[in-house]
């Protein structure tokens, strides 16, 4: 291996990824004074957040009456009861004063006649303990995400955090005590490895949507954080939930945000019926995601779908007219005339439950503290490494996450880390020095990928394993499907030692971002297709068909996975089935219905 030149950097905190979540925390963390980094493998506002269309969930009550511990309730059903209590509740109450921090650092929400805040109805938010449907998602129009990325952005900028921009970070620089003690990166500009040493290193690198074929999310979204964690031979959780968004367009993917129902759009099959109707007699187009994204799978399954192939269904908006249209969702209106060539006023939009968010990740606590779980005790910490946002699993979302509620977790616990690493540590304190060869294995990982001159391209395995993970691990699953999976995701990952990113012809390695990518990929896709395969029950969206109960008395626990070298291993660790505080009760399991 030639000998890299590596350039040393010394911070308090460092956080990977600069999304909602990663700037949120770099915020707080310059605003807590201190000496902070952010790395990022694209320029901040561009990372995924920016997409997110429908809105932010918070009990404010703009439109009629709504209370936080109905947001907490809607919640704890929307996860099947899989999600943490404590962690929801601290969530759902920090909801309402997160939602005015951000309308007050400047996020131009889009308001009513008295000039509140916008809420607009979301699938499974509900008033009074699931009565009816209530408006809880802030917005602002159609491109909230966009808003509050922007905002976010500006208010690091003006406490002087330092961003690290198209760094990629490729490993976590582990101690021997077990604590983590900084990040490599390499730098996509000038091809320079970086060391970054740190008191606190906060894992904020978004989803893996790209283990699948199709998916409403960036090319970003490939789990480098989970695999930076897989790596440095920490478990991740939950990882077989995987939410199918009802309204991605047919053919690209691109997402449709469920706002557009909120609005009153609705969808229909072959014989035009409101078909959701029957499934959810009362939230109707407005059933949580699972609900629905089954719902519409069996209407096309049993011959009732639309289209040439009859495989897909309708999403219709021409009633909500033209203004409505234009003020409330114009993006969405851009977005089917670009994608499916539709204009939104005169005919529907074709759809189909498309890979959109993953509930599982990097297992944390309400700090945003990494675990380590032992037999002796599940919520045990790993000192100085922290995740947030998508990556990380709290769990606030369980088994289905409900719409704008990952916006919120992103502002709420990107503010959680700041504030308990202002509690727990002082600006500037002193470091010990690095472990001896410290990111040596990193340096070799990224030569041997750099060199890896095999017989198949990075793109061919990746779509082996996209593939892979859209047939086997679906919106429905059977035993035989999720063990044919598995043993297919095995050949696939072996398959990466076959990998060629060097091409000889050309001194460029233009591969190599995403042949590192697709690594931290494959762990993502074979944790999720085992864990899947692992539980034989129904819950959120794991739609087991050989098992399709709940099974509270088996299987009320977070699955662990650790990858290592192609392998996965499995064990459990049990729900939270308690509250923060006295001020709400435990939730006991129910049954699900909308
Ligand atoms: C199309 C779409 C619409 C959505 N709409 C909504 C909505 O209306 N409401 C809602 O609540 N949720 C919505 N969601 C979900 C929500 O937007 C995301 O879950 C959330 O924004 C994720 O934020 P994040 O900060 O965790 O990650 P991201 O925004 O994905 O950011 C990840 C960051 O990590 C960085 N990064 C990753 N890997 C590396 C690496 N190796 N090195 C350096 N940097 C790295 C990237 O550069 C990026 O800055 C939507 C999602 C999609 C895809």
């Amino acid at each position: 291996m030639p000998a890299y030149k590596i350039i040393d950097h010394t911070y308090d905190v460092v956080v990977v990824g600069a999304g909602g979540a990663g700037l949120r925390a770099t915020m707080g963390m310059g605003q807590a004074g201190f000496r902070t980094a952010c790395i990022t493998k694209v320029f901040p506002t561009r990372s995924h957040t920016v997409a997110a269309q429908g809105g932010i969930g918070a009990a404010l009550g703009n439109m009629a009456d709504d209370n936080w511990k109905w947001h907490m309730y809607d919640t704890v059903k929307g996860s099947d009861w899989l999600g943490d209590q404590d962690a929801i509740e601290y969530m759902c109450r920090e909801a309402v004063p997160a939602v005015h921090e951000l309308e007050h650092f400047g996020v131009p929400f889009s308001r009513t006649p008295e000039g509140k805040i916008y809420q607009r109805p979301f699938g499974g938010h509900m008033s009074n303990y699931g009565e009816k449907p209530v408006q809880r998602a802030c917005a602002a129009a159609d491109r909230t995400g966009h808003a509050i990325l922007h905002t976010l952005y500006q208010q690091c900028l003006k406490h002087s955090c330092q961003f690290f921009v198209e760094y990629f970070a490729l490993d976590l620089i582990m101690d021997e005590d077990g604590s983590c003690r900084g990040v490599m990166a390499w730098n996509l500009d000038d091809g320079t490895l970086h060391r970054f040493r740190a008191h606190k290193v906060v894992l904020a690198t978004g989803g893996y949507g790209r283990a699948y074929f199709s998916c409403t999310s960036a090319h970003t979204c490939t789990g480098d954080g989970h695999g930076l964690v897989a790596r440095a031979g920490l478990p991740l959780q939950d990882m077989e939930f995987v939410q199918f968004h009802p309204t991605g367009i047919y053919g690209s993917g691109c997402l449709i945000t469920e706002g557009a129902r909120g609005e009153g759009g609705y969808l229909t099959n072959s014989a035009g019926e409101r078909f959701m109707e029957r499934y959810a007699p009362t939230a109707k187009d407005l059933a949580s995601r699972d609900v629905v994204s089954r719902a519409m799978t069996v209407e096309i399954r049993e011959g009732r779908g639309v289209g040439k192939e009859n495989d897909h269904i309708f999403l219709h908006l021409e009633h909500l007219g033209a203004e409505t249209l234009d003020l409330r969702l114009p993006g969405i209106s851009e977005t089917a005339k670009i994608f499916a060539g539709v204009d939104v006023t005169r005919e529907p939009i074709p759809v189909l439950p498309t890979v959109h968010y993953n509930m599982g990740g990097i297992p944390t606590n309400i700090h945003g503290e990494v675990l380590r779980p032992t037999e002796t005790d599940p919520d045990a910490t790993v000192p100085g490494l922290m995740a947030i946002g998508e990556a990380a699993c709290v769990s606030v979302h369980g088994a289905n996450r409900l719409g704008t509620n990952s916006l919120l977790d992103i502002v709420v616990f990107g503010r959680a880390a700041a504030v308990h690493t202002a509690e727990t540590l002082k600006p500037s304190s002193a470091h010990k020095s690095l472990p001896k060869g410290a990111g040596d294995q990193a340096v070799a990982r990224f030569d041997r990928l750099r060199n890896a001159n095999g017989s198949l391209t990075t793109s061919e395995i990746r779509l082996a394993m996209q593939k892979t993970m859209q047939n086997d691990a679906a919106v429905f699953r059977t035993a035989k499907t999720l063990a044919e999976g598995v043993d297919k995701m095995n050949e696939v990952a072996a398959s990466l030692s076959q990998i060629k990113t060097h091409d000889r012809s050309t001194v460029w390695n233009s591969d190599l971002v995403e042949a590192l990518e697709l690594e931290n990929l494959m762990d993502c896709a074979q944790a999720t297709i085992v864990s899947a395969e692992a539980r034989h029950e129904s819950r959120g969206a794991h739609a087991h068909e050989d098992y399709p109960e709940r099974d509270d008395t088996t299987w009320l626990k977070h699955t662990l996975a650790w990858v290592e070298n192609g392998k996965v291993q499995l064990d459990y660790r049990p729900v939270h089935t308690y509250t923060l505080t006295d001020e709400v009760e435990y939730i006991k399991p129910q049954k699900r219905v909308y």
